[in-house]
């Protein structure tokens, strides 16, 4: 191996040069071997031992393998870790491989058996079961530029589903942000910023070409029914298709026809939006503490990804939210039809995913059972929801989409045993009685296998050995067995029996009849093979042919799941159907955080719920107060209930009626990304900017404490000046959380802006959050108080309260942070006094105390006084 001109190495690196960048899973026997940097890079990743090949030991052969049967384990790992594989497999046998020497005359011992690249396993092209996850879409993505404007294709191949969509060059990021894709290809030299593309050649990224394709693969002339493509979504289209067709070496997956994604179709959110509303992921990376963890009911893997999708793309279109609300609301009001309906559907296989393989060549026998039992019960959904009457629009759309099966159910329940293997080489799945020469077959191997019974039984009486046995392996097939004591009898040479093997334990032989009944066995159980495969062939390209309509009773039940689970999880926290409307207005009563109240529900604390009401005139909130007072979830779960409404569910308030928004923004000041290592106030101001040229008159923005990644007068000037920018020139919807009391003093010159604050109270020396809203300005910052809930010792806290009362007396005195603002006077502080209170009058008269100075008479006096002291100042 380590010569570099062995046959094996030459073979090898051809191989390894048409990887292009993958690592190569190279097919030796039962293991997939790697070699040179691939298999340092996988011995790290998989942590599995890493030795070395080759006879040259001054220059051996990194390497390391996994066992085949294990593969797919090892596969899911490495493309966690962002690789991407290349499998060469033996697609000759070394008997072919011998008949081929002898032929080219080439002398045996160098012939090596022929390997190819038979597929590569890719992140985004995935359709494994065991790689996929199942309440996740996987989506591939491929985007380029024709003339400065940017088409991008996006498909799910584990379910067909492909999307073209355009943006403006500014938008990529965000687009891609919302498409979630787990790999993204683009033609060399695309140099827009985006991480982690895959390049591929200019040449595959034609507009004709990928229209070509799409014309081919849906077998239609024109694409006009699918939507109105520009030359960029084509172009874009052309590069995924040929990826596609490069991954799977000319096996295409299943696409169902390009859906357009119209730009102001969905509501538009960018990456720093979506990460700080923790939509799909939470800030620590996970599924857990994000929203859809929070709101996710769905009972099947194909609902929950359908889910995510909604909430990562909620919509703009009155209309066609108002018809999602009316599902979840109509499974909303009738509990027991829901609870009906999410037991049926919880059973129910994912359909879309088993099609994905069998379109891609990888189906197995238990992926046809699953569409067969998945369309058997979509269609009894139907007819069950059929009965029902008064249905909203979308229901009366979804309903013909889970019928329309029947024949095609009807042949494989014939044709497929009632759970099919997962394998398919060693047959047993088609049903009887579906194929009478099947049977047939299958019956001269049952009477076979009988005679061989019968055999069994007459040379045991034959021969009187009453422990002789009939076995079956592997390699010998059918033979006698018998302990060595008794071989002897059976040796004798007319004794019928002919001997195959000895060992220490049993002795084997052949006999006639066995070898008679085991050629039955044998050639009926090939024929029964082939029959079986021809079969599976023939019901494969009959799925194939009904694949859109089967991926659209996929889509339905999905969405059938979706609202169901909406409604669900209304019905269990008490949410309420929004009202979505098109003015300029956001009034939410009652409303609450779905992923804070349900954390807090766990430690068994109520959440508090707060009102917010902006309207045209009143569109711009700046809220004050302590510190962990719950600012930021006030903003947030604004944000996220115009999202949910959005998305087309219910939303956690008592009542909310939501102005149409066609952007959301939200962000948070520098300090709280510390942790992710950015340079942070630069981050933050460039997503301030962001908001400041793209929010219109009918965005939602939050901004969470901007400008405290900086000094304090800049930070005071710049949250000044982005207030004042929100509140006259975006004139969209905002809330600003900010603890600049100096802000406040805006109220007197945006006519659109009022002042709210999170409530606090000192109580005995304790600060109470109350995490409750209320109008007016924060009365003061609680800092100190925060510090010392936060267990900063008792020392530097007494210490910062000296600090802190001298830079209040020089502020006094000079008219503080915002003098130089105005002659206006500070905003009124509104400051509720700290009351002496009962415990620290009691405490100074216990600390004057001289106990060993005093008599017991005395001690009584004192007593009485400070029961008095107590009564008087309690509060
Ligand atoms: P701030 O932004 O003012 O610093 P947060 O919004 O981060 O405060 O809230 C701090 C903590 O207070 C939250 O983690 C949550 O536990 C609690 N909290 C916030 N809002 C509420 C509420 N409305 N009801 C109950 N607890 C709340």
């Amino acid at each position: 191996m380590a010569g570099k001109s062995t046959p094996m190495m030459e073979q090898y690196h051809a191989l390894k040069q048409e990887a292009e960048g993958c690592l190569l899973f190279y097919r030796m026997g039962d293991f997939f071997e790697l070699f040179f940097e691939d298999a340092k890079i996988a011995s790290g990743i998989l942590d599995i031992a890493l030795t070395a090949r080759g006879k040259d030991q001054d220059n051996p052969v990194p390497m390391c393998g996994v066992p085949v049967h294990a593969a797919e384990g090892y596969l899911a790992k490495l493309i966690k870790a962002g690789c991407r594989v290349a499998i060469a497999e033996q697609v000759e046998t070394p008997e072919e491989a011998k008949i081929r020497a002898k032929k080219e005359g080439t002398p045996v011992s160098k012939t090596l058996v022929k390997r190819d690249i038979v597929r590569f396993v890719t992140a985004g092209t995935l359709t494994e079961e065991a790689l996929l996850e199942p309440r996740r879409a996987n989506v591939l993505a491929a985007i380029c530029e024709v003339r400065g404007a940017i088409g991008i294709a996006s498909c799910d191949i584990s379910t067909g589903q492909m999307i073209l969509q355009r943006c403006e060059p500014l938008d990529v990021n965000a687009s891609l942000a919302q498409i979630g894709a787990s790999e993204v290809v683009a033609p060399e030299g695309f140099n827009r910023a985006i991480d982690d593309v895959i390049e591929r050649p200019r040449g595959d990224f034609g507009s004709d070409d990928g229209e070509r394709q799409l014309k081919a693969i849906h077998e239609v002339k024109t694409l006009d029914a699918f939507g109105d493509f520009t030359r960029e979504m084509l172009a874009a289209a052309g590069g995924l298709i040929t990826y596609l067709d490069h991954v799977g070496r000319g096996n295409l997956p299943l696409l169902l026809p390009p859906q357009l994604r119209a730009s102001d179709a969905q509501m538009a959110m960018d990456e720093a939006t979506r990460a700080s509303l923790e939509i799909l992921t939470s800030q620590q990376g996970g599924r857990a503490g994000s929203l859809i963890a929070a709101v996710d009911r769905c009972v099947t893997g194909a609902g929950a990804r359908q889910l995510a999708d909604d909430l990562a793309a909620p919509l703009c279109d009155l209309i066609a939210i108002s018809e999602r609300l009316a599902l979840v609301q109509y499974l909303h009001q009738d509990p027991l039809l829901r609870a009906d309906l999410r037991e049926v559907l919880r059973a129910l296989p994912d359909i879309g995913r088993a099609l994905g393989r069998v379109v891609a060549g990888r189906g197995s026998p238990r992926d046809l059972g699953q569409i067969r039992d998945g369309l058997a019960e979509a269609r009894r959904i139907r007819d069950f929801l059929s009965q029902k009457s008064d249905h909203p629009t979308l229901l009366e759309r979804l309903l013909p989409a889970m019928g329309g099966h029947g024949a095609l159910v009807d042949l494989m329940q014939r044709a497929l045993v009632a759970s099919p293997p997962t394998e398919r080489q060693n047959g047993g799945f088609i049903a009887e009685g579906y194929d009478a020469a099947l049977d047939e077959l299958r019956q001269v191997s049952g009477n076979a296998r009988r005679a061989i019974a019968a055999l069994e039984a007459r040379y045991r009486e034959d021969t009187g050995i009453a422990s002789l046995k009939i076995k079956h392996n592997g390699v010998l097939g059918y033979f006698i067995e018998v302990p060595p004591k008794h071989a002897d009898a059976l040796m004798v040479p007319d004794s019928g029996f002919t001997h195959r093997q000895t060992m220490a334990s049993a002795v084997r032989f052949n006999s006639l009849s066995l070898h008679e009944e085991a050629g039955r066995i044998a050639e009926a159980g090939g024929h029964a093979l082939t029959a079986e495969e021809a079969h599976f062939e023939d019901l494969t390209d009959q799925v194939i042919a009904a694949r859109q309509a089967i991926a659209a009773t996929a889509s339905a039940l999905a969405r059938l799941d979706v609202s169901a689970g909406q409604a669900e999880r209304a019905a269990e926290g008490d949410w309420c159907k929004p009202d979505i409307c098109k003015d300029s207005c956001l009034d939410i009563a009652a409303g609450r955080h779905p992923v804070v109240e349900a954390a807090l529900a766990a430690s068994d604390d109520r959440f508090v719920a707060n009102d917010c009401a902006l309207s045209e005139e009143d569109r711009l909130w700046l809220i004050g107060g302590p510190n962990m007072g719950g600012k930021s979830t006030f903003l947030r779960q604004n944000a996220l209930i115009i999202l949910l409404a959005q998305a087309g569910g219910f939303v956690p308030a008592s009542s909310a009626t939501i102005g149409l928004v066609d952007r959301l923004f939200s962000r948070v000041g520098a300090s709280d990304n510390l942790a992710r290592g950015r340079s942070t106030f630069m981050v933050e101001m460039v997503e301030t900017a962001a908001i400041l040229s793209q929010a219109t008159e009918r965005s939602f923005v939050i901004l969470d404490e901007v400008g405290r990644g900086t000094s304090t007068y800049d930070g005071l000037a710049l949250a000044w000046a982005v207030v004042e920018a929100v509140h006259e020139t975006n004139r969209c919807r905002c809330l600003f959380a900010t603890h600049y009391h100096e802000l406040a003093r805006l109220a007197d010159s945006c006519d659109a802006l009022s002042l709210h604050h999170v409530r606090a109270r000192e109580w005995k020396g304790d600060l109470v959050l109350l995490h409750e809203l209320a109008e007016g300005p924060a009365d003061r910052s609680y800092g100190l108080a925060v510090a010392r809930l936060a267990g900063i010792p008792k020392p530097v806290v007494s210490r910062a309260k000296s600090v802190l009362d001298k830079l209040e007396k020089g502020r006094a005195e000079t008219g503080g942070l915002a003098a130089g603002l105005g002659d206006l006077p500070l905003f009124a502080a509104v400051a509720e006094p700290e009351e002496e209170s009962a415990d620290t009058k009691l405490r100074q008269q216990f600390e004057q105390l001289d106990l060993d100075a005093l008599s017991p008479r005395d001690a009584l006096e004192l007593l009485y006084e400070l029961k008095r002291t107590a009564e008087s100042t309690e509060i």
